[in-house]
Parts: C-alpha cells; structure tokens; sequence
C-alpha cells in the first residue's frame, strides 16, 4: 500500500528505503507494510459485524496481535500457543476465539479460563472435554458449532476445507451437525450462539461463499442463532494478471447472499480473514549468493539457477503447494525484467524452489538483492529451522521507520531447547 521508489528507483516501503534497511537487519528479513497490515484490518472489521476476527495462523507475533485488536478485529487462534501470543501482547481473552480440529483439554481449560469470546466446536470429543471441565470448574462455553456445508471452493487440495471428506467440522450432508446441535443444545456446560463453517484459502470467486450460504440456511435458520460465520479464504494475487478482490466486496456478496437465503438482517455476519490481511503487506528480501547457468539442451531449456539465503525454511508455500510467486530487485524496482531464472533456496533439497519461473533484469548479479512481494502470509508462520538455518527477523515500516517487532534468530537460539 505505501511502496514507493526513492529518486534512483529503488523501493520504499512505509517511507523506509529497503536497501538501506538491508544494511541494518541484514538478508533474509520479511518487511511488512505496517498501514497495509491496518487499513486491511480496519476494512474486514468495518465490512462485516462485530465479532469479526483476524485468523491468526496466517501471521502471528505480539505486535501483530496488538496491531489487529487495535484495529478492531478478534483474534482468532487454533492452538495454545497462538492463544499464548495474543494474551501476552495484551488482547483480552473476551476478544479471543478458539480453532481447531482437536482441541486439547489444557487448551479448552486455558480458553475458558480466559474468558474467551467464542470457542468454536470441531468435535464431539471437544463437547465433552467442555463438559468434563463445567464439572470441575464450572466454566460455561460460548459456542459455535463448526459445520462442513460440502462446498468445493475452486482452490488447492490441502487448502480446501468445505468438501464432505474433510477433518473439519460436522458433515451437513451426513446429519453429524444436526445431531451436534441436539447434543450442544442438551448440555448445562454450552450455550450455543451460532454456526461457523469455512470453506478454504485463496479462494477467487466470491460465489463459493454465496453456495456455501445457500447450502447451510435451511439447516441455520431453524435453529433460531444469531451469529453465522463465513470464515476466511478471500484470496490474493501472488503473480500478474491474478485478480484482486476487495474485502467490501467479499462482505457484499455474503450480505447479499444471506439475504437471498431468507437470513434475517439481525444475525450476525462474520468473517474471519488471514491471508488477504497479512499476505501482500509483506515483501522478503533475499541476497543472491550464486547464480548457475544451465545450458540451452538441458530439457528445460537455457534458465539460470539463482540461489538466495534462505528458501523452504522462510516460505514452504512453492514446496507445499507449488504456489507462485513475482520477485524483483529493490534496488531498481521497475527495471524490464527480461531473463528466466530458476530462484532457489540454499537447502539440501532439490525442490527448495522460491520463484519456479522467475523473471528478473539482466543485470542482476551475484551480491543483489532479491525480493518476492506477497509473503506475508504463511510464510514467517509455517517458517521453520531446516538445515538449522534461523528464521529471518520481521520488522514493520512506516513513517520512515524500520521496527523490529521479531529479532533474527540466533545459532545460540537454535540450541536453546537442546537439553
Ligand atoms: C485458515 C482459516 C482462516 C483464514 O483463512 P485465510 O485464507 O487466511 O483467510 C479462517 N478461519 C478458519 C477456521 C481457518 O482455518
């Protein structure tokens, strides 16, 4: 949102020039666009009603979690230690809500505990581990039942989550949802306010949310709730030509939607973002250490390797799910880009591929500094220590300032849990 070109072309970000920064928090480091983080924040929390939070697994820090409970949103956590992360950077637990296929006992205790907003119910084991702790504690659980309409979004396999064959949630089609609510409705230790269901990531067509509304009304509206949440999945271009959808335009569609399905004006419409906050606000920026040219007869044909300081352990998302990506050179940001290269990570692995099909100037060189856009979505949050390589620092820009809100790690850091 506030990337810009200094005098030379090279790029901005928040006021920060990002070759500069460089000198300073070294390569890799993930820099985010603090206004983006909040302007995007600041839009779902205003587009659909309260209640509406930020899913944290996309990208969570304390800073992050500061930034998006400021910025209106909940706070939705799908483990401990995301619950953890939003307590301590001081979101109220009253401002949390809780995920997850398998929620442990000790993390439905620490919820409770906190006084959670909502915990949303995956299970039916979760039900009785609420009950198990009514009886010990008499905590009362303000809950949401998650049920799996059977939608297909057109998005990737491991990112779909609305299909009939799924881990999450209660099957419509089966009666496992039904026969959930009977069983919430029966118990002193629940209140139930209202159905959850989430249908997958990056997800471009905003219809798949207006079949996934038509499919649950029939089994939402008898029930009489006053809260349905649509889940997240709004998807971001990652490469040209992709489409950019706004989130005005996604809580349109599903207002539209829930009013065509005969849903009344007074439920409550909720969404819960991850991706289309937290993805494009950030760049990461690599330094190019070698770069080997293969020759023309190789199948492929002529493409260069590039290699970079970082790779699978920063961004599993190409490995994972072969997912796509641009990258440019900071330095001059708006230079033709006019060669192939193959940009791969500094792993033992064959398939540690940052950008498959990058194109980059000719004049890039071995020293340069490379940066893919759209990252800032599970990437720092699935970043892991392979080939114990420290995770990257993420620092925040804006007005001219370059803030680290998450240090580098440190080898020291690597052998901190070694006992
Ligand atoms: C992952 C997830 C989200 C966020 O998905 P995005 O694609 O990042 O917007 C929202 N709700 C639930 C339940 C999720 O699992």
């Amino acid at each position: 949102m506030t990337a810009g070109l200094n005098p030379e072309g090279g790029l901005t970000i928040g006021g920060v020039d990002i070759c500069d920064a460089v000198l300073e928090h070294g390569t890799p480091t993930f820099f985010y666009d603090r206004k983006h983080l909040i302007t995007r924040a600041q839009e779902a929390a205003t587009a659909f009603d309260s209640g509406t939070s930020y899913a944290s697994k996309a990208f969570l820090c304390r800073a992050m979690a500061k930034l998006m409970h400021d910025a209106g949103l909940f706070l939705d956590v799908a483990s401990g230690g995301e619950a953890f992360t939003a307590l301590d950077a001081g979101v109220p637990g009253a401002r949390c809500v809780l995920h997850g296929n398998n929620k442990s006992l000790g993390e439905l205790r620490y919820a409770l505990e906190n006084g959670f907003h909502r915990i949303v119910v995956d299970c039916i084991e979760e039900i009785e581990r609420i009950e198990l702790l009514n009886e010990r504690y008499g905590f009362i659980a303000q809950v949401l039942v998650r049920v799996n309409p059977g939608v297909e979004a057109h998005t990737h396999e491991f990112i779909q989550t609305g299909q009939d064959d799924s881990k999450f949630g209660f099957s419509l089609s089966s009666g496992a949802a039904e026969a959930a609510v009977a069983r919430i409705r029966n118990s002193p230790a629940i209140s139930l306010v209202g159905v959850h269901m989430h249908i997958g990531s990056q997800i471009f067509e905003t219809s798949s949310f207006r079949k996934a509304i038509e499919t649950i009304a029939p089994f939402f509206l008898p029930l009489g709730l006053t809260e349905l949440v649509v889940g997240g999945g709004l998807g971001v271009p990652y490469i040209n030509d992709e489409p950019t959808l706004t989130i005005a335009d996604w809580a349109s569609e599903v207002r539209q939607a829930a009013r065509d399905a005969g849903i009344s004006p007074n439920v409550r419409l909720i969404a819960e973002p991850g991706r289309v906050i937290a993805g494009p606000a950030a760049v990461t920026v690599y330094r190019v250490g070698a770069i080997k040219p293969m020759p023309a007869d190789t199948p492929t044909g002529e493409r260069n390797y590039l290699s970079v300081n970082g790779g699978m352990s920063d961004n599993p998302r190409p490995v994972l799910y072969g997912s796509g990506y641009e990258a440019f050179l900071p330095r001059d940001v708006l230079a033709e880009r006019n060669t192939p290269f193959r940009i791969v990570g500094k792993h033992c692995e064959s398939g540690d591929v940052v950008v498959r099909d990058a194109w980059l100037p000719e004049s890039t060189i071995v020293g340069d500094l490379v940066a893919t856009p759209v990252t800032g979505a599970y990437g720092y949050s699935m970043a892991s220590n392979y080939n114990r390589v420290p995770k990257p620092p993420v620092v925040f820009c804006y007005d001219g300032v370059a803030q680290t809100v998450v240090r580098r790690q440190t080898y020291e850091d690597l052998l901190s849990l070694d006992v």
